[in-house]
């Protein structure tokens, strides 16, 4: 099994175009949260090496922003072929150290290659204007250029697909870039290096530490040579970076927390709703930040739904990733299974009932059963908190102002859902929902084209769509006098 990723399974830092180790020697074990054993290590670096690093990205950007953006889309075009000729090694490699489906992994490789692919083409694009001017000897000219040397960090759950979006677009807008993946699946990140490598990209234009996240995370945020950082992971540590950013006025974007309202209303087509619901519940084990985390559903088809989304969740074939059919893989970690219990254990003391799940699985470990939950209310620490888990709480309503009211209380505003027949119904809905995204009689809206991204506490900045490149490029106006 090793055989076919041992060449993307990199157990150092890139820097300057160099395999290093940590400074000091330290290293960070890297586990299979499918059975717990030791994958292998990654250098537990600190702010010299990510200082390091920094330098080696500023004394690429110097030639970097130079290329053409022809050039720098065809190593784009390259990388995503690259990709997709190794799909199946970088898919192993990312549920070993994840825990979710090899189906679940190929797809997300697949959209990283996929996301390459559209900024090599959205590079081509970033017009600038020239703008009517007030003055006869005057002429207005607005240009964009790349920011500099950007940092971007990772969450566990996507380790590939949430570099691919940052990594892209800076790469097309002729940015370099220093990376820090998540410590839990900092391989798949790795792999990007020794992707770019295979690719052609120019040493020091893509650079990767690991190890102290608080340690890299300071150094990025607080050197003057970093222009961007850009962030997927928790709304509290998107806090911290903002805060931190805040010293070097860098530009920020965020894509943090969500807590997600799927709304059922009685006109809605029940069976595609709980199609849809499965997908937006439980893919990566609900371990998506776009994770339906609460289900509102009308009155006249709470039983009907409730029992539909049960007798399917109860159907879903837990197990490792690795293994043929599975559909759900286990939790990242034991303390993930932990904060599940708890929210269970929560909503049952206050009246809520377990219809099916409701535990861990038998396979023991951070497995746990696909979870639905009746009789969910707003007292419920699931109201406010993100699960991360695949436990569905299904809430009931009467009217589509309650739903929309309790859909949009809370300080998130990712993504959200709703399923229904009325067209009408279908506008003021959409219109009422505060979020970034949503998804009307669709369960999974994640595409490359999009802008993906949230409102209120989800974050800043759009990643994906011909939005996802603009965070890397700053605008210069230009005034050309004494015609
Ligand atoms: P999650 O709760 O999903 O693990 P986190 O926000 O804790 O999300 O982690 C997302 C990424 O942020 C990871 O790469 C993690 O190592 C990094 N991180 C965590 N704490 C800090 C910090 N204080 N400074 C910089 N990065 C951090």
């Amino acid at each position: 099994m090793l055989q076919k990723t041992s060449h993307f399974m990199r157990q150092a830092n890139l820097i300057g175009g160099e395999w290093v180790e940590a400074d000091s020697g330290a290293t960070l074990d890297v586990t299979n949260p499918a059975n717990g054993q030791k994958i292998g290590t990654v250098p537990k670096s600190g702010k010299a090496e990510t200082r390091r690093a920094i330098k080696a990205a500023e004394k690429a950007f110097h030639s970097w922003k130079k290329t053409s953006a022809n050039d720098r889309a065809k190593l784009l075009r390259k990388l995503h072929d690259v990709i997709m000729d190794n799909q199946d090694a970088l898919a192993e490699l990312l549920t070993m150290e994840q825990g979710k489906s090899l189906a679940e992994a190929k797809g997300e490789v697949a959209i990283s290659a996929a996301y390459i692919l559209w900024f090599a083409e959205e590079g081509r694009r970033t017009y600038g204007d020239v703008v009517p001017s007030p003055w006869a000897d005057r002429r207005i000219l607005v240009t964009k250029e790349p920011v500099g040397v950007i940092a971007a960090i990772t969450p566990w759950n996507f380790p590939s697909s949430m570099l691919a979006r940052k990594i892209g677009p800076a790469l097309a807008a002729g940015c370099t870039s220093v990376v820090k993946p998540a410590s839990q699946t900092p391989y798949s990140g790795l792999a990007w290096g020794a992707l770019c490598e295979e690719a052609g990209f120019p040493k020091g234009v893509v650079n990767i530490v690991t190890g102290s996240a608080g340690e890299i995370g300071d150094e990025l945020c607080t050197n003057p040579l970093v222009k961007k950082i850009t962030f997927t992971g928790s709304t509290e540590v998107g806090k911290l970076l903002i805060e931190k950013s805040a010293s070097t006025v860098k530009k920020v974007s965020m894509e943090l927390g969500g807590n997600a309202p799927f709304i059922v209303f009685d006109d809605a087509d029940i069976d595609r709703a709980v199609e849809g619901a499965m997908v937006a519940k439980y893919r990566n084990s609900g371990q998506t930040c776009v994770c339906t985390n609460r289900f509102f559903v009308q009155s006249g088809v709470y039983d009907q739904f409730v029992d539909k989304l049960a007798a399917a969740s109860k159907k879903l074939k837990v197990g490792a990733g690795l293994d043929e059919g599975t559909q759900q893989g286990p939790l990242i970690d034991v303390k993930a299974v932990e904060k599940v219990e708890e929210l269970i254990g929560d909503a049952t003391s206050k009246g809520a009932r377990v219809v099916t799940g409701g535990k861990r699985h038998e396979l023991g470990g951070s497995f746990f059963e696909p979870t639905v939950i009746s009789g969910a209310t707003t007292a419920m620490r699931v109201m406010k908190e993100e699960i991360f888990g695949p436990v569905a709480p299904v809430f009931r309503f009467d009217k589509e102002e309650e739903a929309v009211a309790m859909a949009n209380d809370t300080e998130f505003g990712l993504a959200c859902y709703f399923y229904s027949g009325d067209l009408g119904r279908v506008f003021r809905v959409t219109e009422a929902l505060k979020y970034g995204m949503v998804g009307v009689n669709e369960g999974l809206i994640t595409t490359v084209e999009a802008p993906f991204g949230g409102v209120k506490e989800s974050g800043l900045g759009r990643e994906g769509g011909h939005q996802g490149i603009d965070d890397y490029l700053d605008t210069k106006y230009v005034c050309i006098g004494g015609l």
